[in-house]
């Protein structure tokens, strides 16, 4: 079987982590702090905050922003369910903006009439989480002024978009947002098994989400509400969680970063290739606009019904059978039973749940070879006739 997705462990991977075994530290330790540097180096962030993974990390940003109960957070449909879950567990409401018909990300127009309306009826919410799907940058200058118009803060979902560049801008910059996730689970474009990190130029909120990380617990006597009673003293002055990355983590990570751009590149080549030996097919594939550079996590494609005369589930079944293992990114969240039964129904997304009834998940990973690439294609070929 050929996998969707496959992480690129080296050598130098492997004895990096080998090399933490043998030291003092195995959890946060000096290379925790070292892996965040490098991601800030890397993407022009001030901050960063490395956890257990990118789940973790959108629930601090969204407690870092003052996500609280009764508050509205606003995501995209298609998404992994971490996107939206976030919101929740800091006891907000969530709601969704349906996505754009080519890039398949928030569609910025439904985003502003449903501003616009949200104003009228006091329901603007209070934080946007938008994610950059497949890698492929949001219009994040247009999503950031209407930010500006309406006061909301946006986190950036970037856990597909490591290595993306928005404009002149790197992914993780935040110059558009207040917060961006990045998440390294070994299908994602670098990984550290799990893991994730939220960067931020924001010092308030990197101190925040730090003292989220580790309990709420500060050794900082600034932070302190009292004289300290001796070297052994700390605070908890928040409530916060044990989402540590261990530094055998961290070590992959700082060990993967250095193939970052190499890996991205490689999948762009594989995209440009999938572009070009799809282009007789009936089918589209995602709109990515010339100005952005994509991460290229994911290779979907959707298949134009209309023009093929076997049903979606039997094509995808077909290339399963056929030792391609396929996949589909997303079910939109809105109809996950556990969202239907918060009030959500079929109808409510209709670009989004027209996407999940055409869309399937090529196999895209740096060392998928052009051999196996024209496999996955003559199997779709022979799959949709
Ligand atoms: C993978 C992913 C997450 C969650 O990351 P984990 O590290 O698996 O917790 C969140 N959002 C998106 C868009 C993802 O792809």
């Amino acid at each position: 079987m050929i996998p969707y997705g496959h992480q690129n462990i080296s050598d130098e991977d492997i004895k990096s982590v080998v090399d933490v075994l043998k030291s003092e530290y195995l959890t946060q330790g000096p290379i925790v702090p070292k892996f965040e540097k490098i991601v800030c180096d890397y993407t022009g962030a001030n901050f960063a905050v490395a956890v257990n993974s990118g789940t973790s990390a959108l629930h601090i940003a969204c407690l870092a922003l003052g996500v609280g109960k009764n508050d509205l957070v606003w995501t995209t449909p298609i998404t992994f369910v971490a996107s939206a879950n976030s919101a929740l567990y800091c006891g907000a409401k969530i709601d969704f903006v349906d996505i754009d018909t080519v890039t398949w990300n928030m569609s910025t127009d439904a985003l502003s009439k449903k501003l616009k309306d949200a104003k009228k009826n006091e329901s603007l919410p209070k934080v946007l989480i938008v994610v950059h799907f497949c890698g492929t940058p949001c219009d994040m200058s247009e999503i950031h002024a209407l930010s500006q118009e309406y006061g909301f803060k946006i986190i950036e979902d970037a856990c597909h978009a490591i290595g993306a560049k928005y404009l002149d801008s790197t992914i993780g910059a935040c110059q558009y947002s207040d917060i961006t996730v990045f998440s390294f689970h070994p299908v994602k474009t670098i990984t550290t098994g799990e893991g994730g990190m939220a960067v931020t130029n924001d010092k308030l909120l990197v101190e925040k989400m730090e003292l989220l990380r580790s309990h709420g617990i500060t050794r900082n006597p600034d932070e302190m509400t009292q004289e300290p009673d001796g070297p052994w003293y700390y605070e908890q002055i928040s409530l916060g969680f044990n989402y540590r990355m261990t530094d055998m983590q961290a070590a992959l990570g700082v060990s993967q970063m250095t193939r970052l751009d190499e890996f991205v590149s490689k999948r762009q080549m594989i995209a440009n290739n999938y572009d070009r030996l799809l282009s007789d097919l009936p089918i589209k594939s995602q709109n990515r606009s010339t100005e952005s550079y994509s991460g290229m996590h994911l290779y979907v494609i959707r298949l134009s019904t209309d023009k093929i005369k076997k049903t979606h589930k039997e094509i995808f079944l077909s290339m399963r059978e056929k030792g391609i293992g396929v996949n589909l990114h997303y079910m939109p969240i809105h109809l996950q039973p556990y969202y239907k039964k918060l009030g959500f129904n079929h109808g409510d997304f209709p670009n989004a749940e027209a996407y999940y009834l055409e869309a399937i998940t090529l196999p895209m990973f740096p060392d998928l070879t052009k051999g196996e690439q024209e496999k996955v294609i003559k199997t779709l070929g022979e799959s949709l006739s």
